[in-house]
């Protein structure tokens, strides 16, 4: 279409008098039986067109133009009467009366409304993402990504950073999900892994020599999705050479601001630097590796205080190891004792502690069911540990570390949302750094990494590798957005002797570490340098930065919560003969599966 086009946005009180073609869908439509008034949308915005059938040319019968048709108008913008002007749409002074208009497209009714941001039910909305995708916000949520993709690329260039694209068939990379597997044709019952991330392979552009890498990394993991999860997701990926933390903390806190700033997110600009916790820190303190700094409602340690307590649950517990954590709910003299024993007693429960304690600091002094139980010492003990005052509210939780942590880490992001303790406009981007080097999987038992294991360990704890692996600090560290683990990183090994016992302390001998990483192992003996990096999440990046809930609502075709995608109804079974090709064959069972016949695609929801 050669013809000159005008965006339906943008014609103002100042074009009046210009004649003008756009292009647009009919977003909503009046029908004054004479005049037709049609408010027609493109990316740019709504134009109102006003269409009198007795003399506008080429719609045959204006009347049965209905929403979402795609229409052309010619016509000649006129200034709207003052009574008309709409002052909440930038283009509510004007109006285009038609001279001519075409159909270059009729439409069914939509299954949902596109021209207002209404609840509908996310398997519809997937179902007809194209419809979806039409509405403003995720106009806004897509058009923002790229633009939030560009100033990355653009700040990542401008500071020497190299994109490299790295290859999507791939030999497994160890992220600590279920990979995705694509069947090798040429070489049957072997497989391509889809990459968790691009790791080995930037690593390996290290000992290539260029110093600064960056990609827009496409990655799939075959994980439980959740709100802020999808199975496959986009990160901004990274890798430095001659680095330690600093320089890798430097650079993103120039990277990320430059290109958040850029698109304006939440209205005010990142602070810099970041601030930083320890691990170790942010668990004693939130409860939590992910803490919500947002608001304070510390967890305090009253182990001490209580251990020789009357509270026979707190004494007993603390004898056989157990430690004693509070938070103080400030004002929580208003939660009832319903409150208490109900929904906070609920979360406590979910993350496995046995129960939740309370005290009230009431103006006469400690209330609640076990306040009898504590003498008055042990009561101001409490009191001071924890800072309360008159009207205020302490839970407790006895158990061990991580459970306390968790109860209390849940509790206090309950609470904190629950009673507005922070500005919900507020950003904070925190550093947590000196992970745990390993973990015991809670299913196997088995220490794993808490990273992945080409993290560097600290050094003051190589002594530990062998002989208390679990107390072992790694150089890593993540980076956390109000409560949201937004990406993660490290300083990486490059010392053969501690890569080789970093692998034996997660059982994997010479001979499988050779078998599984023998081609970085080797690169490494050419010369490399020391290196480090991170990778973020742009989607969740994204939610954070346009205060989206769910992060289908910045990607433009998600998956749903089974991971299918609703649209093409991926995953799909396949013909007998692909399998055959590929060397695979399905057991009966799932074979009769893909044999049976799908629904026509128009009748499926
Ligand atoms: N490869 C890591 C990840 O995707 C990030 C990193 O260590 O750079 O989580």
């Amino acid at each position: 279409m050669s013809t000159a086009r005008t965006f339906c946005g943008t014609p103002r009180a100042g074009d009046a008098g210009r004649t003008m073609t756009v292009f647009g869908w009919v977003d909503r439509r009046r029908d004054h039986g004479g005049l037709i008034f049609i408010d027609l949308r493109d990316h740019t915005g709504t134009l109102q067109v006003v269409i009198d059938p007795q003399t506008a040319r080429g719609l045959g019968n204006a009347h049965e133009v209905r929403l979402e048709w795609v229409l052309r108008v010619d016509g000649e913008l006129r200034a709207r009467a003052p009574q008309n002007v709409n002052p909440k749409r930038e283009t509510g002074e004007v109006e285009l009366h038609a001279a001519a208009c075409a159909v270059l497209s009729a439409a069914k009714t939509p299954p949902f409304p596109v021209n207002e941001d209404s609840e509908v039910e996310e398997q519809l909305r997937l179902r007809h993402r194209y419809l979806d995708l039409r509405r403003p916000r995720l106009q806004r949520n897509l058009r923002t990504r790229a633009a939030f993709c560009i100033e990355l690329r653009r700040a990542l260039t401008g500071l020497g950073f190299v994109e490299i694209e790295t290859p999507q068939m791939i030999r497994a990379t160890p992220e600590g999900a279920r990979d995705y597997l694509v069947p090798s044709r040429l070489f049957p019952g072997s497989f391509y892994a889809l990459p968790q991330s691009p790791q080995l392979y930037k690593q390996l552009c290290m000992v290539a020599g260029f110093d600064r890498y960056f990609q827009l990394a496409h990655c799939m993991r075959d994980e439980d999705l959740r709100a802020d999860r999808q199975p496959e997701f986009t990160q901004l990926d990274i890798e430095m050479s001659f680095v330690d933390e600093e320089d890798v903390f430097a650079a993103l806190e120039q990277v990320i601001p430059a290109a958040w700033n850029a698109c304006d997110f939440r209205g005010s600009p990142l602070p810099v630097p970041f601030p930083r916790v320890t691990w170790k820190d942010a668990m004693g303190r939130y409860g939590t590796d992910k803490p919500d700094t947002r608001f304070a409602l510390e967890l305090t340690d009253i182990t001490a205080t209580v251990r020789h307590s009357g509270f026979r649950v707190f004494a007993d517990a603390v004898a056989r190891g157990a430690i004693v954590k509070a938070i103080c709910v400030p004002g929580g003299g208003d939660l009832s004792r319903a409150d208490i024993e109900g929904r906070l007693t609920d979360i406590a429960r979910d993350a496995k502690a046995k129960g939740l304690a309370h005290l009230w600091k009431r103006a006469g002094g400690w209330e609640g069911p076990i306040a009898k139980f504590f003498t008055a010492e042990e009561l101001d003990g409490i009191g001071a540990a924890t800072g309360a005052n008159t009207g205020d509210c302490v839970l407790m939780v006895a158990d061990t570390p991580d459970t306390v942590a968790a109860a209390l880490g849940a509790l206090r992001n309950h609470l904190g949302a629950a009673r507005g303790l922070y500005d919900r406009d507020r950003v904070d981007m925190i550093w947590v750094t000196e992970f745990p080097m390993f973990t015991r999987s809670a299913e196997t038992g088995e220490v794993t990494p808490a990273h992945h294991p080409f993290t560097m360990i600290n050094a003051d704890d190589v002594g530990k590798l062998e002989s208390d692996p679990l107390a072992v600090r790694s150089r890593a560290y993540d980076i956390v957005v109000n409560g949201r683990e937004v990406g993660s990183g490290s300083i990486r090994i490059t010392d053969p002797d501690i890569q080789r016992r970093v692998f034996a302390a997660i059982g994997i001998d010479g001979e499988a570490a050779r078998r599984k990483f023998g081609f970085l192992l080797e690169a490494f003996e050419y010369g490399v340098p020391p290196h480090g990096g991170w990778a973020g999440g742009i989607d969740r990046m994204l939610m954070e930065g346009l205060a989206e809930e769910n992060i289908r609502d910045v990607i433009a075709f998600p998956k749903n919560q089974q991971a299918q995608e609703p649209m093409t109804d991926a995953p799909a079974p396949v013909d007998e003969a692909q399998l055959r090709e590929l060397g695979l064959t399905l057991p009966p069972s799932r074979r009769n599966e893909s044999a049976q016949p799908k629904p026509p695609f128009s009748e499926r929801r």
